[in-house]
């Protein structure tokens, strides 16, 4: 695929097929693997084949990096990279937005926010707070033991950070690792998803040729081979795990980070509650509920996939939300009103359509959607699709589907619609729609999930810590808490003379 920005002198995809390691741009030794639009089903063009060797060289490079160069030290250095590449990034945008739509098969206005332009912008928030942060930190004196000393805590970073990602937002969770780990001082290794290679390498080729970020400080390393992320939380040489992707994975993460006990951050699954009180608009949340599960095909893990209302209101709320998702633009993703694009994979799609024959095989009706949309042969797309009629402990509303499914359930009570709501292995984000806000606020308190929407409030933001409760994570990722992930803390103490 060869694409030309406005600036034609700019070439950025002439060749995405190289893998970053050392600060060069180099092929994969185990040559190349095709790169498919889900939206078409067509191969677009090559990505490059790591082996493990070639993780091994680029983990050598971010170990070599990290202990020999002072990229830790030198805050104001790395605060200036920062800039640099959210600037080179920015003049490659609509290529980069080209890419992203045909890769990911993300809704082209998506692109504009948190699919790619947001990410890109949220690299300055770490460029200021590297400037603005308490890297050095008086404790003051103390006499411990009888003996006078001055106490200073010393921020640093944790070293070499293992950076994998899923495909889902490549660029919102490849830059919401890798703003934070350099912005703290960190080398990274990057290994996104194998479905989406593309958007991860063309960042480490801007990296190389238009930012003056030293060599082996970011590696990025594509490949089909899942094995690949398994060595780097392994290796011992790797300091830290920032994982993204399924709970099922994370939890392999962890137990392979466990042999060399390195620092594992991780992001992982979701089946989030959307819960509409009945002092409230039913109608209009229930609609607003159908249209946020259906957007990016529902490949979010921090969407509301279950709609928990009022029983009395049951029929109502079944209504409404059927009427908003039969609204919901679904197809092409290069088209500005789409909102539903395809599912990522074959492999996803029947997943997904795996759980809509479960959801009837469990007593489940499917109110609206079910099956593919007439009129689209090609490319993986799934009906947005409502099911009604199952109660919370089925399998479609415990588990996370990963598509453009809801499952609408009754509750007797507020405080019924919080029990049902953490009555799930997740706990990572929610929604409340309601008008008192003092029982908005007891439902707030008492749902157990790492970040909760009220009345259509966007949680998203850089300075915004977003993660998981329970089986949905460990640590927080973006604001100040998500940067202190990638640090250490020292403590030295000075006998006091005076
Ligand atoms: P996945 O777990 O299959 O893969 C994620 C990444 O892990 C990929 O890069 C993959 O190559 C790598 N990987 C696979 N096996 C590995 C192993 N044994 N050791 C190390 N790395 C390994 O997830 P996916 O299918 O790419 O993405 C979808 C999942 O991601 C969903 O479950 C979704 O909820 C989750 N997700 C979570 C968040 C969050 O922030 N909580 C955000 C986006 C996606």
């Amino acid at each position: 695929m060869t694409l030309r920005s406005a600036d034609t002198s700019a070439l950025l995809v002439d060749n995405t097929s190289t893998l970053l390691i050392d600060g060069k741009l180099v092929p994969g030794s185990g040559g190349t693997f095709d790169v498919v639009n889900p939206a078409t089903e067509e191969v677009i063009g090559q990505a490059a084949e790591a082996t493990a060797a070639d993780m091994d060289a680029a983990i050598d490079a971010a170990r070599r990096a990290f202990d020999t160069t002072d990229w830790s030290r030198d805050h104001a250095f790395r605060a200036r990279c920062l800039r640099q590449l959210c600037d080179a990034l920015q003049s490659h945008l609509e290529e980069l937005r080209e890419v992203t739509i045909a890769e990911v098969g993300a809704p082209s206005m998506l692109t504009n926010g948190p699919q790619l332009a947001g990410p890109i912008e949220d690299l300055r928030y770490w460029a200021d707070l590297v400037e603005g942060y308490a890297w050095d930190q008086d404790l003051g004196k103390a006499t411990p033991m009888g003996i006078p000393t001055n106490r200073r805590l010393l921020k640093e970073a944790v070293g070499v950070v293992g950076a994998i990602t899923p495909w889902n937002f490549p660029h919102q969770i490849n830059f919401a690792k890798l703003g934070p780990a350099l912005a703290a001082g960190n080398t990274v290794v990057l290994k996104p998803a194998p479905d989406t290679p593309w958007c991860a390498a063309l960042v480490g080729k801007v990296i190389a040729e238009e930012t003056d970020i030293p060599a082996g400080v970011v590696n990025v390393v594509t490949s089909t081979d899942h094995a690949l992320g398994a060595q780097l939380s392994t290796d011992p040489r790797v300091d830290l795990i920032s994982f993204t992707g399924s709970t099922a994975t994370g939890r392999a993460v962890m137990a392979a980070a466990s042999e060399t006990l390195k620092k594992v951050f991780l992001e992982l699954g979701g089946k989030s509650a959307f819960i509409v009180l009945d002092d409230t608009d039913i109608k209009a949340a229930c609609s607003m509920a159908a249209f946020s599960v259906s957007v990016h095909a529902g490949q979010g893990c921090a969407l509301s996939t279950r709609l928990l209302v009022p029983r009395e209101k049951y029929d109502e709320a079944v209504a409404a939300a059927a009427k908003g998702m039969a609204g919901v633009g679904v197809g092409d993703p290069t088209k500005p009103g789409t909102i539903c694009g395809p599912l990522i994979s074959a492999k996803q799609r029947e997943r997904v359509e795996g759980y809509l024959k479960l959801a009837v095989e469990e007593g489940g009706t499917i109110v609206t959607g079910g099956g593919r949309p007439d009129g689209l042969d090609r490319g993986y797309f799934v009906q947005p699709t409502l099911v009604a009629g199952l109660d919370n402990s089925s399998r479609v509303a415990q588990e996370e589907i990963f598509g453009p499914v809801l499952v609408i359930l009754p509750y007797d009570g507020d405080d019924d619609a919080i029990r049902i709501a953490n009555d799930s292995p997740y706990g990572l984000s929610g929604t409340v729609f309601g008008t008192d806000p003092a029982r908005i606020d007891h439902v707030v308190r008492g749902v157990r999930t790492g970040t909760l929407g009220v009345n259509g409030g966007i949680w998203y933001s850089a300075d915004a810590p977003f993660g998981g409760y329970k089986q949905s994570g460990i640590g927080r990722e973006m604001g100040v808490a998500g940067f202190e992930e990638y640090l250490e803390t020292k403590l030295v103490a000075d006998l006091a003379t005076s």
